[in-house]
């Protein structure tokens, strides 16, 4: 999606399992493109992720989201699990979403739980969140998947050597 002025402009970031890591903000003159977060276990166990976005739609020219910043757009840690975000990226820095959420996982819960948590740590922290979706979507090492998002639309797709699906994800509320 376009900035206010119309300019599209893209950031994106990177993590692997050995936390090596890297990030770009503010591309100019590129395809345009949606937000796009990946998470991967590969047959060695191992898990790394990507985001990549357009940021938000109409945003200022020039401002950067939380997707290309690690521990918020995305966070991977090869002993626990991967998780990656997308909505409004200031309320996912607000709470460093992603490195949260591969926390959450680290202290035993599921994926789907921990994206749960998150999520209802943001709307607790905001005093309304009528106009901010945000979903998380989780990975950890035994190849479960999680994903919740503030209200309903958030959904995700995955992929293994059975096949490959397109899942609504949970959600704490519905529109209007
Ligand atoms: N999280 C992105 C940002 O705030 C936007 C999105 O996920 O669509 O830049």
């Amino acid at each position: 999606m376009p900035d206010r002025e119309g300019n599209v402009t893209l950031d994106a970031c990177i993590m692997d399992h050995q936390q090596r890591c890297g990030a770009v903000s503010f591309l100019q003159n590129i395809e345009n493109h949606d937000t796009i977060g990946m998470l991967a276990l590969d047959k060695y166990g191992n898990l790394s992720g990507a985001c990549t976005t357009s940021g938000l739609a109409y945003k200022y020219f020039g401002r950067v989201g939380d997707s290309p910043i690690i521990g918020a757009g995305l966070f991977v840690d090869n002993e626990v699990g991967a998780a990656c975000a997308t909505g409004v990226g200031e309320a996912v820095i607000r709470i460093a979403g992603s490195a949260i959420v591969v926390e959450m996982m680290r202290n035993g819960k599921s994926p789907a739980e921990a994206c749960k948590a998150a999520v209802e740590r943001i709307i607790a922290k905001h005093p309304s969140v009528d106009n901010m979706q945000v979903g998380f979507l989780a990975l950890n090492t035994k190849g479960e998947i999680g994903a919740y998002s503030i209200f309903e639309g958030f959904s995700y797709a995955w992929s293994n050597k059975d096949g490959q699906q397109m899942v609504k994800s949970s959600f704490n509320r519905k529109r209007g």
